[in-house]
């Protein structure tokens, strides 16, 4: 087992640039703090920290708490060409939060949003709450929880992650259908950009035109620094059911998934796991595929619908385990022992990953989505992609599937990867797999990412799927908002300098 490397070890380069006097209060330059905002929480950032290769940080961290204190450093790196990273929770995986290499610039500096943390207010009669943007998943569930409501929006990484992070990645959360993503939460959103602020109108929906939250949901932090929204919230369940159904084959635990999706009973929980996954995350003899199944209502019992869910299922052959547990306002727990462990496992995760780089074992995790016509052979051809590039780079080593959300049209599946790394070649070993897979997912019709965004990491396959009008749109809008290019340069679009004039 490895041992990082040590804080007070590091070196790293000085900074190139100095914020001006009125910004210093704001401002550190901290060897911590300048390694902390450098990456998210990729395994390829994991294991470049746990080494202390920190090359590119940003030369300044600012710590705003206004709007104002971020128009005057976004004026500050317009003038003197600095490009500007918005900073939320820090935990993308996909390369989002980490600094440009190229020359372009004189300086770089990471803009730290966790002093928007508060929710600001709440609308009973419309159920809704305006919130800031830097504020982490079990802070916002705390606020929300002392007015009876709850925004039920829980990524695997919601302990650190944030809802600007959230809006900007267009993140994937806790209901397995119907509200998937945060996009289906909200009613506005407010952003600073570099020519002026943008504040959506807050409606419940609009037909004018093409949605101007939308343009800013998935922005990756290149349009603007996003400051608050005003998001859908609901009250706390107080109807829950669960079951676990246990399949022979994972094709069979599909072909039920998709009949219940189809059903529209609109479950909460649909999780499907292959065996493998079964057994790591959830106590399974390794034989069996297991569906998580569950309901959840603040209005009436949902007994009805899992009955009738788990019906479909034993129209596949789906065999329920131990029952279905249901709780009724605050009586018992409605989470079976399966769906306890594989919740718990779940959230541990991210706290095992670190140790998994210390013991010498290379994770990667490829979401995607795909139809249901084309999901068998998609399937089949994403997973022995998978298992190959393991073998050939690793030796040995697995691949685990789930299927995270799904559609009456089509389903996530969440590949996880699991190998030996060879010390000081884990970074060759996981680009080589990366590639391989994702050049897989593009090429076999699925899209480079269901919900991780897109970041640095993605680009070459998310601008293989885009159309091109498309791309040349989103250039345009950058070009409006962000004129000097200072935004999170290279995340979603090549960053075009103020000289070069847009490609037609
Ligand atoms: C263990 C683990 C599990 C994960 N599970 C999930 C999951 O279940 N579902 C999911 O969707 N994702 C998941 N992710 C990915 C990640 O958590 C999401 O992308 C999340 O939305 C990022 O939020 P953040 O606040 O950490 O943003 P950051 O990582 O800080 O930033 C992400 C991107 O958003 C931009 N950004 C951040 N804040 C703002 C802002 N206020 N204004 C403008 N731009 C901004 C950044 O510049 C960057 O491009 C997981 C990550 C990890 C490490």
């Amino acid at each position: 087992v490895a041992a990082p490397t040590r804080l007070e070890d590091l070196s790293i380069r000085q900074p190139r640039i100095k914020a001006p006097r009125r910004l210093e209060p704001l401002a550190s330059t901290s060897t911590h703090d300048r390694a902390f905002h450098s990456y998210g929480s990729s395994y390829r950032d994991v294991v470049r920290g746990f080494r202390g290769e920190f090359d590119c940080p940003p030369d300044v961290v600012f710590y705003p708490t206004s709007e104002e204190e971020i128009e005057a450093i976004l004026d500050w790196c317009q003038s003197a060409r600095i490009a500007a990273i918005p900073y939320g929770g820090g935990t993308s995986v996909v390369g989002g939060v980490e600094a440009p290499r190229d020359n372009d610039w004189a300086g770089v500096v990471s803009i730290d949003m966790s002093g928007f943390g508060r929710v600001l207010e709440v609308d009973r009669d419309s159920v809704a709450a305006r919130m800031q943007a830097g504020i982490t998943g079990p802070a916002l569930e705390a606020d929300l929880r002392s007015y009876g409501l709850t925004l039920r929006h829980y990524p695997q990484s919601f302990e650190y992650s944030t809802v600007g992070g959230w809006l900007a990645t267009r993140a994937g959360g806790h209901f397995a259908t119907l509200h998937t993503h945060i996009d289906d939460f909200v009613e506005s959103i407010r952003a600073i950009t570099p020519t002026g602020v943008w504040q959506s109108r807050r409606l419940p929906a609009s037909g004018a035109g093409p949605s101007p939250d939308r343009l800013l949901i998935g922005s990756e932090g290149i349009l603007g620094v996003i400051t608050e929204a005003w998001l859908r919230v609901q009250p706390v369940p107080a109807y829950r059911a669960s079951a676990s159904v246990a399949f022979d084959s994972f094709e069979d635990g599909w072909h039920a998934v998709r009949e219940v999706a189809q059903s529209y009973l609109w479950p909460s929980n649909l999780r499907l796991l292959d065996a493998r996954e079964a057994a790591l995350t959830a106590g399974q003899n390794g034989h069996v595929a297991l569906l998580l199944l569950g309901f959840e209502s603040c209005d009436q019992s949902v007994e009805p619908q899992i009955k009738r869910a788990v019906e479909v299922c034993a129209g596949h052959g789906g065999r329920l385990l131990s029952g279905i547990r249901s709780q009724e306002r605050d009586g018992g727990s409605e989470a079976n022992e399966n769906a306890q462990a594989f919740r718990s496992a779940f959230f541990q995760a991210p706290y095992i990953r670190d140790t998994l780089v210390a013991a010498g074992i290379l994770t990667e995790t490829f979401e995607t989505v795909i139809t249901w016509d084309r999901f068998e052979e998609f399937h089949a051809q994403i997973s022995h992609r998978a298992a190959q590039a393991v073998a050939q780079t690793c030796g040995d080593g697995c691949v685990m599937c789930r299927l995270t959300h799904v559609y009456p049209d089509g389903a996530a599946p969440y590949y996880t990867v699991l190998c030996p790394a060879r010390r000081g070649s884990e970074l060759s070993q996981w680009d080589t797999v990366k590639q391989a897979v994702s050049e897989a997912i593009v090429e076999s019709g699925g899209t480079i990412t269901h919900h991780h965004a897109v970041g640095r990491d993605h680009r070459r396959w998310y601008d293989r799927q885009r159309p091109d009008p498309f791309a040349r749109s989103l250039q345009a809008a950058k070009q409006a908002l962000d004129p000097s290019g200072v935004l999170n340069p290279g995340v979603l679009i090549d960053h075009v300098s103020s000289t070069q004039p847009p490609q037609r």
